[in-house]
Protein backbone atom coordinates (compact mmCIF):
# COMPACT_ATOMS: atom_id res chain seq x y z
CA UNK A 1 0.00 0.00 0.00
CA UNK A 2 1.11 3.36 -0.69
CA UNK A 3 0.64 6.00 2.09
CA UNK A 4 -1.33 9.18 1.21
CA UNK A 5 1.34 11.79 1.03
CA UNK A 6 3.19 9.35 -1.45
CA UNK A 7 -0.36 8.64 -3.27
CA UNK A 8 -0.94 12.40 -4.02
CA UNK A 9 2.58 12.79 -5.01
CA UNK A 10 2.60 10.60 -7.83
CA UNK A 11 -0.79 11.73 -8.68
CA UNK A 12 0.63 15.45 -9.38
CA UNK A 13 3.75 14.90 -10.68
CA UNK A 14 3.58 10.93 -12.33
CA UNK A 15 4.24 12.04 -15.83
CA UNK A 16 7.59 14.12 -14.65
CA UNK A 17 8.64 12.02 -11.60
CA UNK A 18 10.22 8.10 -11.78
CA UNK A 19 10.86 6.09 -8.06
CA UNK A 20 14.42 5.13 -7.91
CA UNK A 21 14.64 3.89 -4.57
CA UNK A 22 12.89 4.65 -1.02
CA UNK A 23 12.01 8.43 -0.94
CA UNK A 24 14.02 9.27 -3.94
CA UNK A 25 12.58 10.68 -7.07
CA UNK A 26 14.13 11.16 -10.60
CA UNK A 27 13.27 13.84 -12.86
CA UNK A 28 12.37 12.30 -16.19
CA UNK A 29 14.49 14.53 -18.22
CA UNK A 30 13.20 15.78 -21.60
CA UNK A 31 16.44 17.55 -23.18
CA UNK A 32 19.33 17.64 -20.65
CA UNK A 33 21.63 15.16 -19.82
CA UNK A 34 21.87 16.17 -16.36
CA UNK A 35 20.01 13.86 -14.01
CA UNK A 36 17.90 15.82 -11.45
CA UNK A 37 16.94 13.26 -8.53
CA UNK A 38 14.93 14.64 -5.10
CA UNK A 39 15.79 12.60 -1.83
CA UNK A 40 12.15 13.39 0.31
CA UNK A 41 14.22 12.14 3.16
CA UNK A 42 17.05 14.61 3.09
CA UNK A 43 15.59 17.23 1.67
CA UNK A 44 18.23 17.17 -1.14
CA UNK A 45 18.01 17.61 -4.69
CA UNK A 46 21.04 15.95 -6.74
CA UNK A 47 21.48 18.04 -10.33
CA UNK A 48 24.34 15.92 -11.97
CA UNK A 49 27.62 17.26 -9.61
CA UNK A 50 25.45 19.84 -7.66
CA UNK A 51 23.84 19.32 -4.47
CA UNK A 52 21.05 21.42 -3.45
CA UNK A 53 18.67 21.54 -0.53
CA UNK A 54 15.22 21.80 -1.63
CA UNK A 55 12.85 19.63 -3.49
CA UNK A 56 10.78 19.32 -6.75
CA UNK A 57 8.38 21.66 -7.10
CA UNK A 58 4.64 21.19 -8.87
CA UNK A 59 4.64 24.26 -10.77
CA UNK A 60 6.64 24.49 -14.15
CA UNK A 61 9.47 26.89 -15.70
CA UNK A 62 7.88 28.89 -18.16
CA UNK A 63 10.77 28.87 -20.04
CA UNK A 64 10.85 24.81 -20.70
CA UNK A 65 7.69 23.59 -18.74
CA UNK A 66 10.07 21.75 -16.41
CA UNK A 67 9.05 21.49 -12.75
CA UNK A 68 11.00 23.54 -10.95
CA UNK A 69 13.01 23.27 -7.94
CA UNK A 70 13.10 24.81 -5.06
CA UNK A 71 16.33 26.10 -3.26
CA UNK A 72 16.45 26.23 0.15
CA UNK A 73 19.94 28.15 0.87
CA UNK A 74 18.55 31.01 -1.15
CA UNK A 75 14.96 30.61 -0.61
CA UNK A 76 14.03 30.59 -4.22
CA UNK A 77 13.05 28.42 -6.94
CA UNK A 78 14.80 27.80 -10.02
CA UNK A 79 14.58 25.60 -12.91
CA UNK A 80 17.14 22.69 -13.53
CA UNK A 81 16.93 22.91 -16.99
CA UNK A 82 17.51 26.36 -17.82
CA UNK A 83 19.95 26.67 -15.18
CA UNK A 84 17.60 30.04 -14.11
CA UNK A 85 16.19 31.26 -11.41
CA UNK A 86 12.49 31.70 -11.76
CA UNK A 87 12.25 34.44 -8.83
CA UNK A 88 14.10 37.87 -8.69
CA UNK A 89 16.00 38.44 -5.49
CA UNK A 90 14.25 40.74 -3.35
CA UNK A 91 15.21 44.66 -2.57
CA UNK A 92 16.29 44.31 1.01
CA UNK A 93 20.54 44.85 0.84
CA UNK A 94 20.11 43.38 4.37
CA UNK A 95 18.60 39.98 3.02
CA UNK A 96 20.73 37.31 4.00
CA UNK A 97 19.03 34.75 0.92
CA UNK A 98 19.34 37.24 -1.90
CA UNK A 99 22.57 39.25 -0.75
CA UNK A 100 24.83 35.44 -1.37
CA UNK A 101 22.47 34.38 -4.74
CA UNK A 102 24.76 33.49 -7.30
CA UNK A 103 23.54 35.11 -11.08
CA UNK A 104 22.93 31.31 -12.27
CA UNK A 105 21.51 29.14 -9.93
CA UNK A 106 24.12 26.21 -10.62
CA UNK A 107 27.13 28.07 -11.27
CA UNK A 108 28.37 29.81 -14.83
CA UNK A 109 29.83 26.63 -16.48
CA UNK A 110 26.94 25.05 -17.76
ZN1 LIG B 1 13.33 25.89 -17.54
ZN1 LIG C 1 15.67 38.53 -0.06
Amino acid sequence: MKGFDEWVRLSARKDELKRVGNGKWRLVESMSPREVIEDEQLGVVTIGDHQVDGFIDDVRCVKCDRPRVYYDRYDAYFCAECNLWLEGACTDHSCDYCRDRPARPLGEKE
